[in-house]
């Protein structure tokens, strides 16, 4: 089979994956085979193949938002055929305290799809099966891929940050996962309030119909009752807590960020204004998301490519120059 592998070793600036042929992946015990059908590209992956993620293996396959069909190692829940979906979250102990306090994506010992173990850069995925999700049918498989991370963790996103009904949020940045985000903020009458750069982004949001839209260093209107950052940068996390009411959230969307510059916490912090970190999903948030796909008819817009330009799906990720999220069909 066909994989897209990154190895450090290898790997050139703006050259990160090398396309290689590779057995098909034998599986263990409690995993399925996923034939690939498409997998989306993410911010992280970039994060990963750029170093800014240490690397866990010498070599890895990346991928996490993978949409494939059983073909070998069938459940009950997972019948020969099934199309499913594998998020960033490929597995846990279950046993450690975190797991034990409905705190899964919390894991001591997790496993990261396409970072721990190989992902879906590839023509078969190896996949544990209670880590699988059966997914709706009527989608495209690549429409849903970028449900997988950026839906999905968009979602869990408006959860941490405690987002009521009716409520004012700010959306600070509008990439892949902020433009899912605004769709269930809009089914829950919350009035969305954009902060991004980039003209392409400001003209989605406002397309997307948000309330309001502001270049990065323009103000909300109005103060806010949470705010989600999906930027990887600090100064966009000091720029949502400014715009809080007392007793806001912000929520910041980020594996990684830059740096966190000092503030003054007088006039930012204080009022029980909260701020917090979004780490990975719980397969509760995947299968809570994949019913709101179904009743909302979520159809993110996607940029295809071919596995051989895996690569460049990952210069457009990174230079911003894809419509909607990219996505590898195979
Ligand atoms: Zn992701
Ligand atoms: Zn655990």
């Amino acid at each position: 089979m066909r994989a897209a592998v990154f190895d450090p070793k290898l790997a050139r600036p703006e050259k990160w994956l090398v396309l290689e042929e590779r057995e098909q992946p034998r599986l263990g015990p409690g995993e399925v085979l996923l034939k690939v059908i498409a997998c989306g590209v993410c911010r992280t992956d970039l994060h990963i193949v750029e170093g800014d993620l240490p690397a866990l293996q010498p070599r890895i396959v990346p991928g996490h938002q993978i949409v494939g069909e059983v073909v070998a190692g069938v459940t009950a829940d997972l019948p020969l055929g099934t199309r499913a979906g594998v998020t960033w979250l490929g597995g846990v102990d279950g046993d450690c305290w975190f797991c034990r306090h409905g705190m899964e994506n919390l894991c001591d010992h997790p496993v990261f799809t396409g970072y721990s173990v190989d992902g879906g850069y590839a023509d078969y995925a190896r996949v544990r099966a209670d880590f699988a999700f059966p997914l709706p049918e009527g989608l495209e498989a690549a429409q849903v891929a970028p449900l997988l991370c950026a839906g999905i963790i968009g979602f869990r996103s408006l959860r941490v940050a405690g987002v009521q009904r009716g409520e004012r949020v700010g959306l600070f940045g509008f990439g892949s996962s902020a433009s899912l985000a605004i769709q269930v903020l809009q089914a829950w009458d919350c009035e969305v309030y954009v902060v991004t750069r980039g003209e392409n982004h400001r003209r989605a949001a406002e397309a997307a119909g948000a309330t309001w839209v502001g270049a990065e260093d323009a103000k909300p209107p109005t103060v806010l009752d949470r705010a989600i950052t999906f930027a990887p940068s600090g100064k966009v996390v000091v720029a949502a807590l400014a715009s809080l009411r007392k007793g806001g959230v912000v929520a910041i969307n980020a594996i990684h960020l830059d740096q966190m510059p000092a503030f003054d916490y007088d006039t930012l912090l204080w009022g029980e204004r909260q701020l917090r970190s979004v780490a990975n999903v719980t397969r509760q948030d995947a299968r809570d998301f994949l019913v709101l796909v179904r009743q909302l008819d979520l159809h993110p817009s996607v940029t295809e490519f071919p596995l051989h330009e895996a690569n460049a799906a990952l210069q457009a990720v990174k230079h911003e120059t894809a419509a909607g999220s990219a996505v590898l069909v195979l």
